[in-house]
């Protein structure tokens, strides 16, 4: 027989709130789903390490399900009605994509962004040197990184390099069973006497993240650096490239491994670039499915827009990058062809009555480092989808800070559909900090909140994170696109 609970036990469980492991309380008919969508999501990525490369699969996949090009939309002089599924490619690292909805885009638009490029090296515009019998890449890491996480760990090579001809070539070495990879290397312990005692930014340094490129000396006595010339008769061999071409490359050298299931549950996956990619595919697949894309039948009630945007690792510039105007231009190309007699104030409505889900991963609690975050706020693998009121540092600086009849709306939205949240700050007052994309659609009048993914080490080349809070995120997004 239940024991009969006291006043106070009462009590406590009508007035406190307590956040359980997802896993606790997930009906099991929807446990298959949880797996199958780890699996799909895995596929993707391994696919797409780059921002090219996971705008290209994205893209095909748009063209699949019949969305046309913004620019063909815009030159037919006919104007976009209920269900017509539009895109912009911007330069093939960058992409943002909607679904007319049958209210007027005036209303307001429901949002999801995400970010798809990661951390990772970079070749530099003259990288090819040879020393002590090696011929070697020299880089410059791009987003913020450890740099010592990055030595000892097989790397593979993508990117794009034009030949003498002007054509354009794709490099992809070291994702194909049998290629080679490539490797940074680091100090022996015997001899790091004085590196272990350097501090951990300085013990490999920026400039020591070079890379081997090979080691075998062209059979000429005549000829000064031998094993650079191999390597570049290599390449030429390949993709008619000379040294001069790598003045235009860009070549970016990621981890050549893929995602694996992490722990002996299964519950979580390890991979390359979780940040932001795993908040990009759900973003993607919540957007798609509003879409009615799969044979799935419906049309938005809203217009429903996905934004994958590039460069947030470094600030989110460029023509890339959130804090250009490209997201803008496509919204006012997408209004001009939704409204009657169109002006600009059609727009400047449209943007000030949209709402946004900024989807960027969070820092989920690390019991190997807990001191830094505060376990009240902090979000922890296996909860859900984390909501982050604000972000910023030393006293929210920089953060765009949502509004709390926003934050309302959402919780209330991801309750109606069972969606499980929690909270999402990054880190105790003053330990650090962070941003994302969200400011930027502010500043736009969009209402903007970040919520997203927890991820363990965070920036390393190996990743963390939960498979349940993969598939709440997607559910989230898709809650918010149908019902904000
Ligand atoms: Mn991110
Ligand atoms: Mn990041």
């Amino acid at each position: 027989m239940e024991e009969q609970k006291t006043e106070g036990q009462r009590l406590a469980e009508k007035l406190t709130f307590e956040i359980k492991s997802c896993w606790e309380t997930i009906e099991e008919k929807d446990r298959d789903a949880v797996a199958e969508f780890a699996e799909q999501y895995k596929k993707f990525i391994d696919k797409g390490k780059t921002e090219r490369e996971f705008n290209a699969e994205c893209l095909s996949i748009l063209k699949e399900e019949g969305f046309i090009d913004i620019e063909t939309a815009l030159s037919r002089g006919k104007k976009l009605k209920a269900g017509d599924k539009v895109y912009q490619n911007n330069r093939g690292k960058s992409l943002v994509f909607a679904a007319v909805g049958r209210a007027s885009i005036k209303e307001g638009m429901n949002i999801v962004g995400a970010h798809i490029d990661s951390p990772r090296i970079d070749l530099k515009t003259n990288p090819l040197y040879e020393d002590g019998g090696f011929a070697i890449f020299d880089t410059h890491y791009y987003g913020g990184i450890k740099h010592y996480q990055w030595t000892t760990i097989p790397l593979a090579m993508h990117g794009v390099v034009f030949n003498k001809n002007g054509e354009k070539q794709t490099v992809c070495v070291g994702e194909k069973e049998g290629d080679p990879v490539f490797v940074i290397t680091d100090l022996l312990p015997h001899l790091a006497q004085d590196q272990m005692q350097k501090k951990a930014n300085e013990f490999v340094r920026g400039e020591e993240l070079d890379v081997i490129a090979g080691s075998e000396p062209f059979k000429d006595e005549k000829v000064k650096e031998k094993v650079k010339l191999t390597i570049l008769n290599l390449l030429h061999h390949t993709y008619g490239v000379v040294e001069e071409n790598f003045a235009s490359a860009e070549i970016e050298f990621v981890p050549a491994y893929r995602s694996r299931d992490v722990g002996l549950d299964r519950s979580l996956i390890g991979a390359y670039g979780h940040d932001d990619r795993c908040c990009a595919y759900t973003a993607f697949r919540a957007a798609l499915e509003r879409a009615g894309a799969g044979g799935r039948s419906g049309i938005p009630e809203k217009t429903a827009v996905c934004l994958l945007t590039d460069k947030e690792e470094i600030g989110s510039m460029g023509n890339t990058g959130a804090q250009s105007r490209f997201f803008e231009n496509f919204i006012a190309y997408l209004c001009s062809q939704s409204v009657e007699n169109y002006s600009d104030i059609d727009l400047r409505l449209a943007l000030n009555r949209s709402a946004m889900l900024s989807a960027d991963v969070n820092a989920a609690y690390d019991p190997n480092f807990g001191d830094v975050f505060d376990k009240k706020t902090a979000s922890y693998c296996g909860k859900g989808l984390a909501l982050s009121k604000y972000t910023g540092a030393r006293g929210k600086v920089g953060g765009s800070d949502a509004n709390a009849e926003f934050l309302q709306k959402v919780q209330a939205i991801l309750d109606k559909h069972g969606v499980r949240w929690q909270f999402g700050n990054l880190g105790k007052v003053d330990k650090g900090g962070g941003g994302t994309i969200a400011q930027y659609a502010a500043n736009l009048g969009v209402d903007a909140l970040d919520c997203g993914i927890p991820v363990l080490s965070m920036h390393a080349p190996f990743e963390v994170i939960s498979k349940i809070d993969l598939w709440t995120a997607y559910r989230g997004y898709a809650a918010f696109l149908k019902d904000a």
